[in-house]
């Protein structure tokens, strides 16, 4: 039978996909006896067939009533029963966490007789009435979907009556006004009733948690995290416990370590006389974590050796939620934390030597992403004067951007090209497009678990929150320094995330201490010591190699301090540019084959010593030297700049410059429609005389050079866009042809293997023929891409790809991370061809895929032997591809 409700004390963390994280870790803690309220949970199964129909499935409210039952008599009475109600909350939770991004009731089973039974048990009137209030706030809004900006404004109206700075001054008579007032919003808005039966509020939240999965916060949320649509959330019923209830009461949030440095040690914020969401919201000021232990040490205690029962268990940093009812603890949620990638390295780091954790258990912890969020540069302190406000460091980094005061604001000026900084009291989920949009978000409230500070660190966008100095003032379009200086919106300012400060214009940067370190290998401890070790431990159990697109020897001693086993892509079509431009001009515009030659013979010379360059600062390794790729009009002149030099000569009636006029005519004839599908790469070599031979020359003439110098030059020559086997072959005898004319005439042995691209589908799927001429293949995924799914990259990303995220057709750009459905099929078909034809094949990839963390893993499972990358992301290779073997 098919069942979609399960208790507490049945379920576990290994059934987070049926159960969501929230509910599965409640079950988690309940099983390890930790202090947590009973309840239950409505399985992921039960949201995805809702979804699909509109309906609850067959059985569902059966078996929530059966599980109501039992929180009932545990309890010793029934929920919402008059005289002492049973409250619960019913809470959202999906597979993977997304903070504050669905909806969560709480106080479930009041109405307006149960209050005033809650009144007299808990001998707090006031206490029952806010609960009341939040109830008929939330549900309104949540399930009867009134705007939440409404009761804003009931309540701000209510509190400007009595003159109230805030929501503890009410007391309980102003809180039962307000729930009226709120009850009739609810009618107004709606022409519905708030449900006075406890069972209809129960069913309502249930439906409501499920239909939140859909709400815009959670799909935009989805698509930057790449979670599937198709999860759906579970819901969690549970017994609410009372954080409101006095001073003696109170509610916080908690991590085991601190989760923007990783230093060991609580971390926490605390705020008394408050049920949970308060917290996160910001609607007052927290105290920090080590204030409950002067406020309740026992409570204090308790939560201590609680987390460290929870770090131990789950062998992770862990952020928990806990409410303390009049002196009594309960622990409300956990997970394993979120982190700052520097706090990810830093921990990994100290697991394991706490020995908790192995050290490959830590390398899989971190991550290339984090590695280059680290790599960044931060802000010149030395230079910037002194900050216009402090607050806490909640996301590290350093952003400048122009300051903004809400989110469409953010998104509109973002759009339009700018950096912007979002600056709010404090956020919600509403601001959410915003922080997407903005470098960096500054909030004058909240502490380091507010939203703002959870969702930025998510995200790994800068953020300082809490900056109390500041008053924001949304409405004016300003804040208020407490120096009294005025910041008005579109004026630049600088945070920094790692240090907590705000500055007035653009500070200038300084590189970061992980970027230092690759450079020059300097180890300083805390999170450099941490990325060092963790790449050495990724270099010795990897099995890719790593080696870097370079096109200059300055780019080329780069990727080598970084840790670059060589070059798999040195483009030459840079060295066709710049003065060499007017070379190109007169190679094609040359009238016999002595004209060309003179210009070849030129080239030559000047492509000798670019290679020479890049051989000697990669002395020893391999570099993989690609012939002429783009179609040769690129180093044209513009057409329409040209026609219009002729076109005005003309009219004015005088002579054109001949040599515009030739140019011109060239021009025309070699426009292409779609140059990306046209004469390009082995093409241009097979109908250009001279062309590739002059550039195998140059490469062969350098490796003498450089072995006369007593180097150890390793050059390898790579044919781009061959379709077909021939192609290859001609080019290839050709090379073999001047490679062995250069070994005759110096005397000195020159071997450079010569090898292909495999960026056509017909490549790929050829690659057994093509494995016959080719020493090694290299995978040119863009390319490879473009052809494969029939879309030119400079056409569509602006054009469509974001519809295609939406629609769920790419979970990601196949330009980010490769498509291993498509273009990985060709991969892998391409490999296993290409050995069984050579055995001893080199294959890599080279191509911005060789530098992102999901496709390097791919390249590893199949099999190649390198990715290559740009120089800064070799650091972030290395470590992804020892990640890869675990
Ligand atoms: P989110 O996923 O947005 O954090 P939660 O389901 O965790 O939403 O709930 C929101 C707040 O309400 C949290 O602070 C949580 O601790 C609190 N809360 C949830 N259930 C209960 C309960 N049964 N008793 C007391 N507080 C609760
Ligand atoms: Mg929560
Ligand atoms: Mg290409």
């Amino acid at each position: 039978m098919v069942r979609y409700v399960y208790d507490f004390t049945e379920g576990g963390r290994d059934l987070a996909d049926l159960l969501g994280g929230k509910g599965a870790n409640l079950a988690e803690m309940t099983r390890l006896g930790l202090p947590v309220p009973p309840g239950f949970i409505v399985s992921t199964a039960a949201c995805r067939a809702f979804l699909a129909t509109g309906a609850a499935p067959e059985g569902m409210s059966r078996e929530v009533s059966r599980h109501l039952s039992a929180v009932e008599s545990d309890a010793g009475r029934r929920l919402g029963q008059p005289d002492d109600p049973l409250l619960v909350s019913v809470r959202s939770g999906a597979r993977f966490s997304m903070p504050g991004m669905m909806e969560t009731v709480l106080d479930i089973g009041l109405n307006d007789a149960s209050v005033r039974g809650l009144a007299k048990v808990s001998g707090n009137e006031r206490f029952a009435w806010d609960s009341y209030r939040r109830l008929v706030q939330m549900f309104g809004s949540t399930v009867m979907g009134v705007d939440g900006a409404l009761f804003d404004q009931v309540m701000t109206r209510l509190k400007e009556a009595r003159g109230a700075p805030d929501d503890l001054h009410l007391d309980a008579a102003d809180l039962a006004e307000l729930v009226e007032g709120y009850q009739q919003l609810i009618h107004e808005v709606t022409g519905e009733y708030f449900p006075q039966s406890p069972a209809e509020q129960l069913r309502r939240a249930i439906l409501a948690v499920f239909r939140s999965w859909n709400g815009g916060r959670a799909r935009l949320y989805r698509r930057r995290e790449h979670i599937p649509e198709s999860l759906g959330t579970a819901v969690t019923v549970q017994r609410m416990v009372y954080g409101n209830l006095g001073r003696d009461s109170g509610s916080g949030v908690a991590f085991t370590r601190d989760p923007a440095t990783g230093r060991p040690g609580l971390y926490g914020d605390y705020l008394p006389d408050a049920q949970g969401e308060d917290v996160v919201a910001g609607i007052r000021n927290t105290v920090p974590l080590a204030e409950l232990e002067r406020l309740d040490p026992r409570s204090y205690r308790q939560l201590h050796d609680h987390m460290r029962t929870l770090e131990r268990h789950y062998r992770d940093m862990c952020d928990i939620e806990f409410t303390i009812e009049r002196g009594t603890l309960w622990m409300l949620q956990t997970r394993v934390g979120k982190r700052t990638a520097e706090a990810a390295f830093v921990i990994a780091s100290e697991l394991a030597d706490e020995r908790l954790i192995t050290r490959e258990e830590g390398l899989a912890r971190v991550s290339g992403d984090g590695l280059a969020r680290l790599m960044f540069p931060r802000f010149d302190t030395s230079a910037t004067g002194d900050p216009l406000a402090h607050g806490i460091a909640a996301s590290p980094g350093a952003a400048v951007g122009a300051a903004v005061f809400d989110s469409a604001e953010a998104v509109r000026r973002a759009a339009a090209g700018d950096r912007v900084v979002l600056v709010r009291q404090e956020t919600t989920p509403d601001d959410l497009p915003g922080m997407v949009a903005a470098q960096a978000v500054l909030t004058s409230r909240g502490g380091k678990t507010s939203h703002a500070a959870v969702v930025a660190r998510g995200m790994g966008k800068v953020c300082v929150c809490g900056a109390e100095e500041l008053t924001v003032d949304t409405a004016a379009k300003c804040f208020t320094t407490k120096g009294g200086a005025v910041v008005e919106e579109g004026t630049v300012i600088s945070v920094d995330g790692s240090a907590g400060a705000m500055y007035a214009g653009a500070a200038p940067l300084v590189d970061s201490a992980v970027m230092r370190h690759l450079e020059t290998g300097e180890r300083t401890g805390g999170v450099v010591d941490a990325v060092a070790d963790a790449l050495r431990l990724a270099d010795d159990v990897r099995r890719l190699e790593v080696r870097a697109n370079a096109d200059t020897p300055a780019d080329a001693a780069r990727a080598r301090r970084f840790g670059a086993q060589g070059i798999g892509l040195c483009r030459t079509e840079h060295m066709f540019l710049g003065e060499r431009r007017t070379l190109v001009e007169e190679m094609i515009l040359a009238r016999d084959a002595a004209g060309r030659d003179r210009v070849l013979d030129a080239l030559l010379h000047l492509q000798r010593q670019d290679f020479v360059g890049i051989l000697a600062a990669m002395d020893g390794l391999p570099v993989t030297i690609r012939l002429l790729d783009p179609p040769l009009h690129e180093f044209l002149p513009d057409r329409t700049e040209l026609a219009l030099r002729v076109g005005v000569a003309e009219a004015r009636g005088e002579q054109p410059d001949p040599r515009d006029a030739e140019l011109l005519d060239a021009v025309r004839r070699m426009h292409e429609e779609n140059p990306m599908l046209g004469l390009r790469g082995v093409r241009l070599g097979l109908v250009v005389p001279g062309l590739f031979a002059v550039q195998v020359r140059a490469v062969a003439e350098a490796v003498v050079e450089r072995t006369r110098a007593g180097g150890s030059p390793k050059a390898e020559i790579m044919v781009p866009l061959v379709g077909d086997v021939t192609e290859l072959r001609l080019v290839r005898e050709e090379a073999e042809q001047v490679l062995a004319r250069v070994a005759d005439t110096s005397g000195i042995p020159v071997h450079c293997p010569v090898g292909t691209m495999i960026e056509l589908p017909r490549a790929a799927l050829t690659a057994g023929r093509i494995a016959e001429e080719a020493e090694f293949f290299s995978f040119g995924t863009n390319d490879l891409t473009q052809t494969t799914w029939g879309f030119s990259r400079d056409d569509v990303e602006a054009a469509f790809f974001s519809a295609y995220l939406d629609k769920g057709v790419f979970a990601a750009s196949p330009f980010e991370t490769i498509d291993r459905e498509g273009v990985g099929r060709l991969v892998g078909i391409a490999v296993r061809e290409g050995r069984a034809a050579r055995p001893d094949l080199k294959i890599g990839v080279c191509g911005e895929h060789g530098g992102d963390p999901g496709s390097v893993h791919f390249f590893h499972a199949a099999g190649l032997d390198y990715v290559s990358c740009s120089p800064f992301r070799v650091p972030v290779a290395r470590l992804e591809a020892g990640r890869a073997t675990g």
